[in-house]
């Protein structure tokens, strides 16, 4: 019999963390999640206490870390990820994006590890290329709030591609493009959980600027698909990975007050800085590649999103 394999995810207590593990558990591997815990959650992962494929390290990646034994997979998925949470955290968020894939390229080098970095559309910063492909270089504010985010992963990119092509690892980089489903943290500021929140509990809805800033939403479960086939594929990236359905913010707002019957209006508040106007994948590489398009579309994503909130009685 073969050996299962051994997949770190780091983030693994996260919303698309702890996705990734569940997928890779369903996949016969075992499963090593590490989280410090800032943003993660133990609860999206009180489900695998008991399952004996998978273990629980509380630790912040941007320190060193030994494991023993095997690993075959490290799969970096740690960071906070939402724009409040960034500007709370921006040394950590600088730190986990630099020292922290630092940190987890030495360990996928010394175990042989083949290594997935989750990077982010935020590397195209308020992108002047519309939809966005993978060889666009970006346009980000390196000194702004949320370069603490952009440039992090900019760094996470080059240094994981700099120990490719030095260390000759096997390293792969995903985009990964707005994303939401359950387990998503209420109070993370993401408009989603806002624009769900409010609306459960017949708010206003605070729409930022105009409203009509665009975005493209992907449901986690075509997100982790994408993933694990980048991560099984031979291909090395970087890919885009999200779904091109693009919304305004104002469209995004009328749909949640649909889905949900709410009573809400909608509030117009400031636009955060830098605020990118327009977002969206284009995900020829991934298709050509990967085989890989989404699958669910925002109407049914939404209804789910709205119902596991509604479960968590919030
Ligand atoms: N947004 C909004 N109202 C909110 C939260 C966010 O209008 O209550 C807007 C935000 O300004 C941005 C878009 O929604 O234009 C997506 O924001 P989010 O924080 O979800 O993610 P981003 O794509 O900006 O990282």
């Amino acid at each position: 019999m073969t050996r299962k394999k051994i997949a770190i995810v780091t983030g693994g207590a996260g919303f698309l963390g702890s996705h990734l593990c569940d997928r890779l558990l369903s996949d016969g591997h075992k499963v090593i999640a590490v989280d410090n815990l800032i943003t993660g959650n133990l609860d999206n992962i009180k489900h695998l206490k008991h399952d004996k494929n998978f273990e629980f390290i509380k630790h912040n990646v941007s320190k060193e870390f030994r494991i023993t034994g095997k690993i075959d997979y490290v799969l970096h998925f740690a960071s906070p990820a939402s724009p409040i949470d960034y500007l709370m955290l921006p040394i950590q968020t600088l730190k986990v994006g630099s020292l922290g894939t630092h940190n987890t390229l030495g360990l996928a080098k010394l175990k042989k590890a083949r290594y997935l970095l989750a990077s982010t559309s935020e590397v195209y910063g308020d992108p002047l290329e519309h939809p966005q492909k993978e060889t666009y270089w970006g346009h980000v504010n390196p000194i702004g709030p949320r370069g603490v985010y952009d440039e992090a992963k900019r760094f996470a990119e080059a240094i994981t591609f700099a120990y490719k092509r030095y260390h000759k690892m096997d390293n792969k980089i995903v985009r990964i493009f707005n994303t939401y489903g359950p387990r998503m943290r209420m109070n993370d500021g993401r408009v989603v959980p806002n624009f769900i929140y409010q609306a459960l509990h017949h708010k206003n809805i605070t729409v930022y600027g105009n409203g009509k800033q665009s975005r493209s939403f992907c449901y986690y479960s075509d997100l982790i698909d994408g993933i694990v086939r980048l991560l099984y594929s031979s291909i090395s990236g970087p890919v885009n990975i999200g779904n091109p359905d693009e919304f305004t913010m104002l469209e995004f707002a009328d749909r949640v007050i649909q889905y949900t019957q709410a009573k809400s209006k909608i509030v117009f508040k400031p636009l955060p800085t830098d605020d990118p106007k327009q977002r969206r994948p284009d995900i020829s590489l991934a298709k050509k590649y990967l085989k890989w398009t989404p699958k669910v579309p925002l109407a049914v994503g939404l209804q789910k999103t709205i119902d596991w909130f509604k479960s968590q009685s919030i």
